[in-house]
């Protein structure tokens, strides 16, 4: 699969945005049937009171992520959103949350 290190890089982030909250620690560990996957587990945290407790600045930074795991699964992803041009793979290790190339940021 392409972008398979990529997507691993930002399932990581996402996990460790999650983690770093102790409230959320609290939330997982409590919520029956939640999901093991990081990009579901965010999905659903968007619908909590917990989402509204987060700094904005994760807030964006989890949506972000989130994104570029969409566009990774609908095979979407490494094409700039703006001119449709592939984006350059080194744009894209440096700033995986990208969604746009060079000439369109
Ligand atoms: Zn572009």
């Amino acid at each position: 699969m392409p972008y398979e290190s990529i997507k691993l890089r930002l399932e990581q982030h996402l996990s460790q945005i999650l983690k770093q909250h102790d409230v959320l620690e609290a939330n997982l560990r409590h919520a029956e049937g939640f999901p093991d996957d990081w990009e579901e587990r965010a999905a659903v945290l968007q619908n909590t009171e917990v989402w509204e407790a987060l700094e904005a600045k994760d807030k964006e930074e989890i949506t972000a992520t989130q994104a570029a795991l969409a566009r990774i699964k609908a095979g979407a992803y490494g094409s700039c959103t703006k001119c449709g041009e592939p984006i350059a793979i080194r744009r894209l290790e440096a700033l995986p949350t990208t969604q746009t190339c060079v000439g369109c940021a």
